[in-house]
């Protein structure tokens, strides 16, 4: 990949950026920054060299058209706060308004694409849809930046098409993410233990098969955990459930066991009446009740890990010397289904191991828990792309910068 240290002569040339500002919100106000943060010092040294910085972003998974819940507003109000300097953002992607603003860009100036999921385009499996929509993007700038790291497990318009149109060079971001992780998967010390949790159930349960390669031993909980409990003949009432992976989750605990790896589940959970939770203000109106996995009623959801799981999890990562963790262990957003996640990342920490933690709402968690980024042996923004990246996978959007 060539670095932007590479990248001469940018004085009032347009640089197009891929970044990844896809972060927790409630309402409009972000409850974690760290992503704007992490790409603030490709951003800097760009403006330094007097470029004119286009950058282009998603929030969310809105359907492929314009969706005011889903606008980039509230990201360029906080770019432009931590930047000390205004950020344009355009009234659509690749529209009227994006050239406008672009045509407008001063050097040393940033404008902010609209969210780039609101074109259909970006996400297409078609090739030629895609590759149609980079054709727009790539005549906002004169070279390519990729620093989103967070999406380039992905093959969409702003992360691999983009990146085959224009001379293209990796971010101070995807770099250092790059350079973290590969320490994961050359002769990682083992014990080397994976703890996943999270709500992205059918995303991640394809990374089980390579990681349990590449593991010692796989801590599951959180939302992934119930598909699992389920393919062990428990019932799991209203909890998270992906009835298609129930098999595929059998045949995983199988393999494990052939393979004389430990698949570690939730031994008890806290329910709670999933009527009575509001997750858009962060309220439960009733009470959690802790029980045993082999006793969840069916009215009621699993929504974070029981006090006996959080100890079994704990003591599994004290004797890791290798941990990577990706997803919260409940609904950890809401103070009182915290608990299991706290207890991991206490763990974590406290660990004189070497510890990942990766993905935007599980870094969001130990932040608002109050660690810092040096509690822990780096904090990756991305989820998803650090997992494939662990697995051995080829990410398209590195593989591209590569070729480049
Ligand atoms: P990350 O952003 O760290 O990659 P995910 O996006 O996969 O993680 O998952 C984070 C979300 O998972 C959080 O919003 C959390 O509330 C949710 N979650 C965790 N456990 C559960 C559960 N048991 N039931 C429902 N949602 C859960
Ligand atoms: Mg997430």
């Amino acid at each position: 990949m060539k670095s932007i240290d590479e990248l001469t002569g940018v004085e009032g040339k347009r640089v197009l950026i891929r970044c990844d500002f896809n972060v927790p919100l409630k309402g409009e106000t972000i409850t974690d920054d760290g992503r704007i943060r992490a790409a603030l010092p490709t951003l800097n040294q760009l403006r330094a060299k007097g470029a004119k910085i286009v950058v282009m972003a998603h929030l969310g998974r809105p359907a492929g058209a314009p969706d005011p819940k889903y606008s980039l507003a509230p990201v360029a109000k906080r770019l432009g706060e931590l930047l000390g300097a205004t950020v344009t953002l355009a009234g659509d992607v690749v529209g009227p308004s994006a050239a406008k603003t672009v045509a407008a860009l001063k050097d040393g100036d940033v404008a902010l694409l609209e969210n780039v999921r609101f074109e259909p385009g970006e996400s297409s499996k078609v090739d030629a849809e895609r590759e149609a929509l980079a054709q727009k993007y790539a005549q906002f700038g004169d070279v390519f930046v990729s620093d989103g790291f967070g999406v380039v497990h992905r093959k969409q318009a702003s992360v691999y098409d983009v990146a085959r149109l224009l001379p293209s060079y990796a971010g101070y971001l995807v770099e250092k993410e790059v350079k973290v992780l590969r320490k994961l998967t050359v002769e990682p010390e083992r014990p080397y233990v994976v703890v996943l949790g999270g709500a992205k159930v059918a995303d991640k349960l394809a990374v089980i098969d390579n990681l349990l390669k590449v593991a010692d031993e796989l801590i599951i909980g959180g939302g992934m955990a119930y598909t699992f409990l389920k393919a062990k003949g428990y019932e799991v009432g209203q909890s998270l459930l992906d009835e298609s992976k129930i098999e595929a989750c059998a045949g995983y605990l199988k393999q494990a066991e052939a393979q004389g790896k430990t698949i570690l589940l939730p031994i008890d959970v806290c329910t709670i009446d999933p009527s009575t939770l509001d997750f858009a203000n962060r309220t439960l109106g009733s009470d959690v009740v802790v029980v045993d996995v082999d006793e969840i009623p069916a009215d009621r959801e699993g929504a974070d890990i029981g006090p006996k799981t959080a100890e079994l999890f704990a003591a599994a990562i004290k004797k890791a010397k290798t941990m990577f963790w990706n997803g919260p262990m409940g609904i950890s957003e809401i103070p009182v289904l915290a608990d299991g996640t706290k207890a991991v990342a206490k763990a974590l920490a406290d660990s004189d191991g070497f510890s990942v933690v990766g993905g935007g709402d599980s870094a969001a968690a130990v932040r608002a828990f109050g660690y810092k980024d040096d509690d822990f042996g780096h904090i990756s923004t991305g989820g998803g792309a650090s997992l494939e990246y662990l697995e051995g996978k080829t990410l398209p959007g590195l593989a591209i910068l590569e070729e480049a």
